[in-house]
C-alpha cells in the first residue's frame, strides 16, 4: 500500500509516484499503464516533457478511474506571467484530457525575471480558488526563492520538488520547506541525474551502484533503488522515480513491506557529496533553452 501524505491544504497525495521526464511519448503511455496496474496512483509530468497527452492516454487505457489518480504537472518558464499561466492550465488540462489537475507547480524559478515568476504563481492561486487545481506548488525553489515568493503571494506552496538523492541531500532546502509546511518531493530520487546520457557522462558512480547502499540493500533482500525510495518515504518525502520498464516500475513500488533502521537512514544521509547534478536554480537560463510549449 502506497503511503499517503497530507498537503498543507488537506489534500491527500500518494507519496510515491511515477516520473516521466525523458520518457518518449510511446513509452509514456505504456509506462503509465504499467504503473497504474502495479498500484501507483500518482504521475508526475510537465509541459516541458512533451508527454502530457500520453499521460492522459495511459490513464484512460489503464482502466483505473481518473478520480483515483493524482496528476501532477508543471508550468514551464516560457508560460510564466499571470494570463500566460492561466492559459498554461487550459493547455495542460486539454492535453491530459481532464477538467481538474491535482497538483500544478512552477517548474523552476526564473530569477532573472522573478516578477514574472510571481505573476505565474498568482495565476496558480487563482486556479486554486476557482477549483481548477486541487493544490499548487513550486519546483527547484531555494529557501531564498521561497522567501521572495512569500513576500508577494498568499498561498504557501503545498510541494517543492527539488533534486534530492543520496549524493545531493539538500538538507537546508528540505528544512526550509518543512519549516513552512511544504512537502519536499525528490526529483531524481534514485540518482538518475548522475547518469543522464550526454549530461553527466563523466560521473564515476551512481547511487544505484553505491556499495554502502548496496550493503543495506543486501541486508534487506532489496535493491539499491528500493532502499533509496524507502529512505525518502521514511524521511517524509514524496519521490517520483522514473522508469519505462515494467519490471523496474514494479520493483520501485515494492517498498512498503520493509523498514530501514535509523542507523541505515543516517549512513545514506552521510553519502551526501553536496554537489548538485542539475542546473543551478539561480542561474540565468540561456534563451535557446526557453522553448515554446505547443498548444496541442
Ligand atoms: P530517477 O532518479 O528517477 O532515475 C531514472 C533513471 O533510473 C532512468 O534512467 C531509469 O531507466 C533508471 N531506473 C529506474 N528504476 C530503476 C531501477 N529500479 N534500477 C535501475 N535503474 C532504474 O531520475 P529522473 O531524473 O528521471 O527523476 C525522476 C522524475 O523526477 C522525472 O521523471 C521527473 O518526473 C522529475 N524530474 C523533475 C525535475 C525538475 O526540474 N522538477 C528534473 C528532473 C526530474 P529506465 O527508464 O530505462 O528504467
Amino acid at each position: 500500500m502506497n503511503e499517503i501524505l497530507t498537503l498543507n491544504n488537506g489534500v491527500q497525495m500518494p507519496a510515491l509516484g511515477l516520473g516521466v521526464f525523458q520518457s518518449s511519448p510511446a513509452d509514456t503511455v505504456a509506462a503509465v499503464e504499467a504503473a497504474l496496474r502495479t498500484g501507483y496512483r500518482h504521475i508526475d509530468t510537465a509541459a516541458a516533457y512533451f508527454n502530457e497527452r500520453q499521460v492522459g492516454e495511459g490513464i484512460r487505457s489503464s482502466g483505473v478511474d481518473r478520480d483515483e489518480v493524482f496528476i501532477e504537472t508543471k508550468v514551464f518558464i516560457s508560460q510564466y506571467g499571470y494570463d500566460e499561466t492561466l492559459h498554461a492550465f487550459d493547455v495542460a488540462a486539454r492535453k491530459l484530457g481532464v477538467e481538474q489537475i491535482n497538483l500544478l507547480i512552477l517548474h523552476q524559478p526564473a530569477p532573472w525575471v522573478f516578477d514574472t515568476t510571481i505573476a505565474a504563481y498568482r495565476a496558480l492561486e487563482t486556479l486554486l480558488a476557482d477549483g481548477k487545481v486541487r493544490a499548487i506548488g513550486v519546483s527547484n525553489f531555494t529557501p531564498a526563492h521561497l522567501d521572495r515568493l512569500f513576500e508577494n503571494t498568499t498561498v504557501v506552496p503545498a510541494v517543492n520538488q527539488i533534486e534530492l538523492h543520496p549524493y545531493y541531500r539538500q538538507r537546508a532546502n528540505e528544512q526550509a520547506d518543512t519549516d513552512h509546511g511544504i512537502i519536499t518531493q525528490a526529483w531524481s530520487p534514485i540518482g538518475g541525474i548522475t547518469f543522464y546520457p550526454g549530461f553527466n557522462d563523466n560521473a564515476v558512480q551512481s547511487p544505484l551502484s553505491d556499495p554502502v547502499i548496496g550493503a543495506i540493500a543486501e541486508a534487506h533482500g532489496k535493491t539499491n533503488a528500493q532502499v533509496m525510495i524507502r529512505w525518502h518515504l521514511q524521511q517524509g518525502r514524496s519521490a517520483i522515480p522514473k522508469s519505462v520498464r515494467p519490471e523496474r516500475i514494479a520493483e520501485n513500488f515494492d517498498v512498503f513491506e520493509f523498514s530501514l533502521t535509523d542507523a541505515e537512514l543516517a549512513s545514506i544521509d552521510a553519502l551526501d557529496q553536496g554537489v548538485r547534478g542539475g542546473p543551478d536554480p539561480d542561474a540565468v537560463r540561456p534563451p535557446e533553452r526557453i522553448f515554446t510549449i505547443p498548444e496541442e
